[in-house]
């Protein structure tokens, strides 16, 4: 009898009902299956960490034991933030290299170089990232010269802010064999100690690998970044096989809090023979996809456009790939099971792309969920071929404010109809996934969400926004970087809402995103993030987070 006792508290005490936990008392704001706004007051969590109950009520009435109880304070609760388009290792790498996002000239890119080299003499190799020659008076791109000027002696090589080109010096050049008689390869461009798009790999390949200790130094430092402006999912773009052993890792060792849905580089996955796999690690890390390229970026012009660019007739960009290529390698990706997901900036790419997933979707169906990386510049004749094809447009809304006094020039005043289009795109019935290509922008998903709104950046221009009828309602653009990114990355099912049997990943903000300007909705802080029922970050008091920090 008293056996019989013990082993009922005991299975009573093992029930998931005595560990439930709840946070009453928020103010619950999601994007509901019907796109709309949805308010809740308070959430039941179980022992495992995902959702049991979201309840109308503050203080709701449970007629079962809870455990813990947490108060919200009344604080706003949203659901963990999910950016479809990241670079989780190259964001860490941020921190650990010399950082030039913000630099206002050359002189001013030198002198951080200069700071970089004195307190780093023994790193065999400097190398930095950030640069952007569009935001100094003269706009001239940054030479070998103006590195061996700095630093004679060790191989330099510094990364523009949208990975598509890099400067090197001159010990790096001879480090990696290039010598004046070098010639452009198909698809890239060498000028003065310059390396754009397809050039690059003449110096990439002879910088040294990173271990896997800084591989793992730098998942830790974009985690915890990331956590801190309340992303608690990504879609993991370009990730390398020694990234995905470095999520393998972290999965392994219980420390990957920021869910991962990972893109493998094309090339990389063939040569390792990698193949997709389903979620590991709870729920924590999943290889989901291919990344596929079309085209450079429109800062570099190696955006592939249809007409001449604007500002310098003679080109129409970087055209990766023949169209028959182009399929042959979505198809591979396709056939091994992948989400294909392809960057495409200009209006020539991304046609061609929605044409090869046009012929993939009549081979393998919609249901594939392809998708186009950035879809920057489309032609407004294609954004209708979206939908039929069940394409998948993952956008960047920081990438149009950053950009937008580049791309008048790179295209002039006729061709902007069907740029940063999202309202455009979700007219047209195609679905829409928000990030912001971190560390090419800063992380915070924030800034991207008052842009959406306001076609406008942090100092509010330009007045009335940018295009303005492509501006999104609140609601839109939290769906975009909830639900949208979710399903982006075929995990709506487990993130992007709370509701009962998905995870209890959320972050409580320190103002109502529906009921503030866009220069405020901007400056949004996190103060506490959670993921799968437990707290891992929380704001110190005094911290801040800038809305443009990209990991200083
Ligand atoms: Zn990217």
């Amino acid at each position: 009898m008293r056996k019989t006792a013990l082993a009922l508290i005991a299975a009573l005490l093992a029930s998931p009902a005595f560990a439930d936990r709840l946070i009453e008392n928020v103010n619950g704001i999601q994007i509901g299956a019907d796109g709309r706004i949805h308010r809740f007051g308070s959430v039941l969590m179980r022992e495992d960490g995902k959702v049991k109950q979201v309840f109308t009520a503050r203080i709701p009435r449970i007629p079962t034991y809870v455990e813990t109880t947490v108060d919200g304070q009344g604080k706003t609760l949203l659901p963990g933030l999910i950016d479809a388009h990241g670079h989780v290792l190259d964001l860490g790498m941020t921190q650990m290299t010399v950082q030039l996002v913000g630099t206002s000239s050359v002189a001013d890119l030198q002198q951080r170089l200069r700071d970089y080299a004195a307190a780093h003499p023994n790193d065999a190799w400097i190398i930095g990232f950030g640069w952007n020659q569009e935001l100094w008076p003269d706009k001239r791109f940054p030479t070998a010269a103006d590195l061996d000027a700095v630093v004679p002696d060790r191989p330099v090589v510094l990364e523009r802010v949208d990975g598509h080109a890099v400067v090197a010096n001159s010990a790096a050049m001879k480090a990696a064999g290039v010598t004046p008689q070098t010639g452009s390869p198909a698809g890239g461009r060498i000028e003065n100690g310059l390396f754009v798009d397809n050039a690059r790999s003449l110096i990439d390949k002879a910088i040294p690998e990173r271990t896997p200790a800084q591989s793992d130094e730098a998942l830790a430092k974009a985690q915890a970044q990331l956590l801190a402006v309340g992303v608690t999912g990504v879609g993991s773009m370009s990730t390398s096989i020694e990234d995905w052993e470095a999520m393998k890792r972290a999965g392994a060792a219980g420390t990957l809090n920021v869910r991962l849905m990972a893109y493998i580089g094309a090339a990389q996955a063939a040569e390792a023979h990698m193949k997709p796999t389903g979620w590991l690690y709870g729920d924590r890390l999943r290889a989901v996809g291919l990344k596929l390229f079309a085209d450079g970026a429109l800062g570099s012009r190696g955006a592939w456009l249809k007409q001449p660019y604007s500002d310098k007739p003679d080109t129409r960009g970087l055209q990766f790939h023949s169209d028959a290529e182009m399929l042959q390698l979505a198809d591979a990706a396709a056939s091994n099971g992948f989400q294909v997901a392809t960057h495409a900036i200009g209006d020539a790419a991304n046609a061609q792309v929605i044409s090869t997933y046009e012929t993939l979707s009549k081979k393998y169906g919609r249901g594939r969920r392809w998708r186009i990386e950035h879809f920057q510049i489309a032609d407004p004749a294609d954004i209708p071929r979206l939908a039929p094809a069940g394409i998948i447009a993952s956008m960047q809304p920081t990438h149009q404010t950053s950009d937008r006094l580049m791309a008048e020039k790179r295209l002039g005043p006729n061709r902007l109809a069907g740029a940063y289009a999202w309202q455009t795109v979700l007219k047209s019935g195609a679905r829409l996934a928000f990030g912001t290509d971190f560390p090419v922008e800063s992380p915070n998903p924030f800034p991207g969400l008052s842009a959406a709104v306001s076609r406008q950046d942090m100092k509010g221009q330009p007045p009335g926004g940018w295009i303005p009828s492509e501006r999104l309602t609140f609601a839109q653009a939290l769906s975009a970087y909830t639900r949208g990114a979710a399903y982006a990355g075929f995990a709506e099912d487990k993130i992007g809402s709370l509701e009962p049997g998905k995870w209890a990943d959320f972050i409580l903000v320190d103002r109502d995103p529906t009921k503030v300007d866009p220069i405020s909705l901007w400056n949004t802080q996190v103060l506490e993030t959670w993921v799968g029922g437990k707290r891992v970050f929380q704001r110190s008091a005094s911290a801040t987070v800038s809305p443009t920090e990209r990991g200083r």
